[in-house]
């Protein structure tokens, strides 16, 4: 009779080493049934009535990827005789985190700690026999990679299954001990008295797949909903969250008993910064007050002198002007200095200017990932999420995305969950990239006096829509289900390294000063060229003598009439807003050339600044119709390149424009009622119709966002075909 021994592991424990040790070249390689994932089985080299299966790697148990599915299934259904867990010593903790949910399925086990040598080498040990006490099953130490303990891992497997040594369950606190066995009792009876556990932590996880298998009828159903409601209710969190919380006690309870770290024992400086800055209340306000800081420095003081200095000094009284009396003294048409310094060089300086912000806005965001505490802030945020059924994993995309939406977009590919992964990327360019960051600073430095609110509000404004855009797409069919729990390994913070923040700052620095000098170039001399010609009283290039309104003025006007609800209907915001699409620089760029060709014809006091054009002529000096104007071009439709991107990673024509035509619907909503309601704010005063229609889109977002879900039948049969 042979014996069937299961090895299972996080990813990159070393099961295929081990697998490959203990087979030699005595192996089977297939696929799963039906998947393409690599099935591996071999005979073990000393005694060949024993079959080793290497399974996929896996963090949890849960149903949320293909390879926990098909890992679950296995131990479920094929009934091996053993299990060989191998747990990556040097990442004790986390890898307890599926022994602690092996545990829960009452088969024999045994703990195999591999990479004894890299333990050895760090001086760190794990106490075997305290563990084994609290796991109830033998444990080795082994080293893959050199072969040591291999053979009597092996050895132990069979001992354990001839025994049949199970380890001991998990105990976790009396009230949920009391909910799971409350939920053992409403089992059906078809159920194994060994899968008992297993199927109640399941029903206290609501995990969808073990629901659906267990067939309960509809009675037992609502009496489980009422007392796990109950007991959200009581703890004020998830059951999913509650028994990860648990879990971790437990683990925590484990490794302070068996793990001796090198270090002194106590806390690591790490641990002690993490309790402050990770800390349920403080969590977030300590977030917002870093953000606030970055923004002051970078939006607000230091950042802002650099900007100041290139906008006014360097661009307004050197290179303009030594550009334009450099051709004049040549001789050369008007129209030829007309197109350089305000066509080109406004334009592109317009952009260039706010590289010093930039610059430093990089390099302090930069700071704060190379030190690790943007990985807590991930960590931070996916609590948050996951009260509004988002995963705290389509955090990272947004965390790229405040560089750049198209790899922001990219990297949503790590999340598993289709329906989850396709709201990511609809809300992922709602934050604020770097190319829409010259935008925010405009309208803080035009209208605002550089104030650091401005910049903090457009941060928290794009998280916040990106928080209620999923709460609405939740409640939808489409979208409705749990949120794939996130587990994420916190490095231990370190100083930032200089090379890596200097690199990761000038790259982004980089690709920003090559499009100014690229795309925003071209987009410029095109925007000089329609503003510098006319066709009223036939087609000719516009001069003092002969006025008339540009084409540009004619297509801009063609549009502001959508724009005007939201306060800045006029050609020059229209057209600089429809110019973002092709880079949301241009946004910018397209304000640098116009206020630079309208700056002679303007009777204003004495030589006035970019920003003061800007501010009187384009936006009436109306810090509200600003503000409006910013909320719309931070959250409607991204430029060009991440509509590609969205595309690309949609794979789907209908939901591509939906993603689009959402976030153009929402920016529009959002920026009709900051401009009307705002109106009666700021002025006192207000528009009858426009306000109604703001009262109407208000009353229809609260709804969407309040509205009960849609069934959760659906979300069932949903997951199912996923
Ligand atoms: P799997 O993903 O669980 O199949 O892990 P692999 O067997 O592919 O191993 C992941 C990495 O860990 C490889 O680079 C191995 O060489 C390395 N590794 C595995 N076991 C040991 C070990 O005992 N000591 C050391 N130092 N490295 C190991
Ligand atoms: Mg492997």
């Amino acid at each position: 009779m042979g014996i069937k021994v299961a090895l299972v592991g996080n990813p990159n424990c070393g099961k295929t080493t081990l697998f490959n040790a203990l087979t030699g070249t005595n192996q089977r390689i297939g696929n799963w049934p039906g998947v393409t994932i690599e099935k591996k089985e071999g005979k073990w080299k000393e005694n060949a009535e024993v079959t080793i299966v290497d399974l996929p790697g896996i963090y949890s148990l849960s149903p949320y990827s293909l390879e926990e599915v098909i890992a679950r299934n296995y131990l479920l259904t094929e009934n091996p005789d053993v299990i060989l867990n191998i747990i990556d010593g040097t990442n004790f903790e986390r890898n307890l985190y599926l022994t602690t949910q092996l545990r829960e399925m009452d088969i024999p086990m045994v703990v195999a700690i591999n990479m004894a040598d890299l333990l050895e080498r760090n001086g760190s040990s794990i106490d075997l026999k305290k563990l084994t006490r609290e796991l109830g099953c033998e444990i080795v130490s082994i080293s893959a990679l050199k072969g040591t303990g291999v053979s009597e891992a092996a050895k132990a497997a069979m001992r354990a299954a001839s025994n049949n040594t199970t380890p001991i369950l998990p105990v976790y606190e009396n009230e949920l001990e009391d909910t799971l066995k409350f939920l053992e009792s409403k089992l059906p009876a078809s159920v194994p008295q060994t899968q008992h556990r297993w199927y109640a932590v399941k029903l206290f996880e609501k995990d969808e797949e073990a629901v659906t298998h267990l067939d309960l009828d509809e009675t037992t159903k609502a009496e489980i909903d009422a007392r796990l409601a109950q007991v959200e209710k009581d703890k004020d969190d998830d059951t999913e969250s509650i028994i990860t919380v648990a879990r971790y006690d437990l683990i925590e309870h484990i490794t302070s008993n068996c793990l001796k770290k090198h270090s002194t024992g106590e806390l690591s400086i790490s641990g002690k910064i993490d309790r402050v800055v990770t800390n349920r209340i403080l969590a977030l306000p300590i977030f917002a007050l870093v953000m606030w800081v970055v923004y002051y420095i970078s939006i607000g003081t230091i950042g802002t002198w650099g900007t100041d200095f290139v906008n006014d000094t360097f661009f307004g009284e050197w290179i303009l002007p030594g550009a334009a009396s450099l051709l004049e003294g040549m001789g050369t048409a008007d129209w030829l200095n007309s197109l350089v310094v305000d066509g080109a060089i406004a334009g592109v300086g317009a952009v260039l200017g706010f590289v010093p912000q930039m610059l430093v806005l990089f390099f302090l965001l930069s700071i704060l990932e190379d030190c690790g505490y943007m990985a807590r802030v991930a960590f931070i945020m996916d609590r948050v999420f996951r009260k509004f059924g988002l995963s705290g994993k389509s955090f990272i995309p947004l965390l790229v995305a405040t560089g750049c939406g198209v790899p922001g977009i990219m990297a949503s590919r790590t999340i598993e969950q289709d329906r989850d992964r396709k709201m990511t990327i609809m809300t992922t360019a709602f934050i604020p990239c770097s190319a829409k960051m010259p935008i925010v600073a405009l309208i803080a430095g035009a209208l605002f006096n550089n104030n650091p609110w401005v910049a903090f509000a457009a941060y928290f404004i794009g998280l916040g829509a990106v928080i209620v855009s999923g709460i609405i797409l939740k409640k939808t069919r489409w979208f409705a289900g749990e949120a794939a729990p996130f587990v994420m390994e916190l490095p231990d913070y370190h100083a930032p390294i200089a090379g890596n923040v200097l690199r990761s700052t000038w790259e982004r620095g980089w690709s920003f000063i090559k499009r100014a000098g690229t795309v925003i170039f071209a987009a410029s001399v095109i925007i000089w060229i329609l503003n510098s010609l006319s066709v009223d009283g036939g087609f000719h290039y516009i001069t003092e003598e002969n006025g008339g309104a540009s084409l540009l003025e004619n297509i801009g006007n063609m549009f502001a009439w959508i724009f005007a609800p939201l306060g800045f209907g006029n050609w020059q915001a229209t057209v600089s807003t429809i110019l973002g699409l092709v880079a949301k620089e241009e946004v910018v760029g397209t304000f640098g050339t116009l206020s630079s060709m309208a700056n002679a014809d303007l009777a204003m006091e004495g030589d006035p600044t970019m920003y003061a054009v800007i501010a009187s002529e384009f936006f009436a000096g109306s810090g509200l119709v600003g503000i409006s104007f910013m909320i719309f071009n931070l959250l409607c439709a991204p430029c060009f390149a991440a509509m590609g991107a969205i595309k690309r990673e949609m794979n789907n024509p209908k939901w591509t424009a939906f993603a689009i035509g959402y976030m153009c619907v929402f920016a529009y909503a959002m920026s009709l009622m900051t401009y009307q309601f705002g109106s009666w704010l700021v002025y006192g005063t207000g528009d009858i119709p426009g306000t109604i229609a703001a009262t109407i889109v208000l009353v229809g977002m609260l709804y969407l966002m309040f509205r009960k879900p849609a069934a959760k039948e659906h979300a069932v049969s949903l997951a199912k075909s996923v």
